[in-house]
């Protein structure tokens, strides 16, 4: 390892960080400098435990041999090819291997750089789509509060964080947005999927009936919401919105950058719940976090509209510098192989009941509010301080990484998603890691 990585430079003033308090931050800097499997090296050379995977995304662990290698080859080998009428073997078969594992029917992938292309490009893919079959009167997009579609135009207007929409002017136009299904006062420290609130779904109808079907494109759901605090859809919710997209020929998107890949204990949420969509949005643990790259699935019937007309013509005027880039392709194919030959997209099945236990065994722990879990992934709301959202969840957030585990917060909620490597004992040490801070905290 270079020593350079090691240094942190005195003057942090010209970088500005995204989604962080800048001035706080540089007041008192955390900072990684190495990482290998379930942990990171701190700047102050303290071993610390991953309990998010990154930032949702480190889903085979850190430092991964196969995958470093796969990128340090591929960057001697072919380093960039343009991605606009050219093309490199490693993209076309990382396609091939992403539709063998989708769920039935999505047999077809666009790349992107991350999750917030993903997401601008299943709206546009679904918006071009109906026009294409005549039906260019389907120009609005559906979403739902709490939602998180990254930070891109079209992410940002069907998304509903007001943080995150607030500043921005009026986004897209013709964009309506259902209930979020977060449910405390029936579904509170619920284990798995809650009970309560699968009518929710019926808020699409009410939508159709104002607005009639003929002007709806598409319907963009997080089948889990993850950044708003990891919202489990009721029993039956999903299935319900599946219907009444159907129905009524409104295209049904599911966002799985953060479900995608493993982390329900399934290759994908589609697969945990048996509802399938139109368009599915992937990115993070495609390429294991390591290398920017983002995944769009479409449907056969979706893919092949675009198929029609001259032959030497574009068939959608969409695409970016980096798609499929080689060295990104290369990583996402080791991430494919490692998750294959360790079994981590099914792992999160078998640790899910411990998981489950040991997260709840903070029921009882000071300022606890709701604990909810499915798969690998879980949060534990806390009481927020009068006044003062967020400020409890951020001092247990900077007090656990300097007890040695890293979690995430957002707003009061503790959002936890450990890399699919885990293993028991280090689900004991994050949790009681946890308690003990929400023991030190006031
Ligand atoms: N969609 C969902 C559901 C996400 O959780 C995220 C990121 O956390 C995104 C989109 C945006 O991904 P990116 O940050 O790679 O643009």
């Amino acid at each position: 390892m270079s020593n350079r990585l090691n240094v942190a430079p005195n003057d942090l003033s010209a970088f500005w960080m995204p989604f962080s308090s800048n001035r706080q931050f540089k007041q008192a800097p955390r900072m990684l400098v190495a990482a290998k499997d379930m942990h990171y090296t701190s700047s102050d050379g303290r071993q610390i435990l991953d309990g998010t995977a990154g930032l949702w995304c480190v889903n085979a662990g850190h430092c991964r041999p196969k995958i470093t290698e796969a990128i340090q080859n591929q960057a001697a080998q072919l380093d960039y090819a343009p991605a606009f009428q050219m093309g490199h073997p490693l993209v076309f078969e990382l396609a091939n291997r992403l539709v063998d594992i989708a769920p039935e029917g999505m047999d077809h992938v666009f790349f992107t750089n991350s999750g917030s292309e993903s997401v601008d490009t299943a709206l546009k893919i679904a918006l071009a789509y109906q026009r294409i079959k005549g039906e260019g009167s389907r120009t609005r997009l559906i979403g739902r509060e709490r939602g998180y579609h990254g930070v891109n135009f079209g992410g940002i207007s069907v998304g509903g964080i007001v943080t995150n929409r607030k500043m921005f002017g009026t986004l897209l136009t013709g964009v309506d947005h259902m209930p979020h299904t977060h449910m405390p006062a029936k579904n509170s420290f619920t284990r798995g999927v809650p009970e309560h609130g699968g009518d929710l779904a019926d808020e699409l109808e009410r939508i159709v009936t104002l607005h009639d079907a003929s002007t709806i494109a598409a319907v963009i759901v997080e089948p889990v919401a993850g950044s708003t605090g990891v919202l489990i859809p009721p029993q039956g919710y999903l299935q319900r919105l599946r219907d009444i997209c159907s129905k009524h020929g409104i295209l049904l998107i599911f966002d799985e950058v953060i479900t995608g890949f493993g982390r329900l204990g399934t290759p994908f949420a589609a697969d945990y719940f048996g509802v399938i969509p139109d368009i599915m949005v992937t990115a993070k643990g495609v390429s294991n976090g390591v290398i920017p790259m983002g995944a769009v699935f479409v449907k056969k019937e979706i893919h092949d509209a675009f198929m029609t007309g001259p032959e030497h013509l574009i068939e959608f005027f969409h695409g970016y510098t980096y798609s499929g880039n080689p060295i990104a392709s290369a990583a996402a194919i080791a991430t494919l192989d490692t998750y294959k030959e360790e079994g981590l997209l099914t792992r999160g099945a078998e640790l899910a009941g411990y998981w489950e236990d040991a997260l709840h065994s903070l029921k009882d722990a000071p300022h606890v509010i709701d604990i909810r879990n499915i798969g690998l992934v879980g949060a534990i709301e806390l009481r927020s301080i009068d006044g003062q959202p967020s400020k409890r969840a951020f001092s247990a957030f900077v007090k656990a990484f300097e007890k040695g585990v890293l979690i995430r917060t957002t707003g009061d909620i503790i959002a936890l998603s450990p890399p699919l490597i885990v293993e028991k004992g280090q689900i004991d040490e994050i949790v009681d890691c946890v308690r003990s801070v929400l023991q030190a905290i006031d």
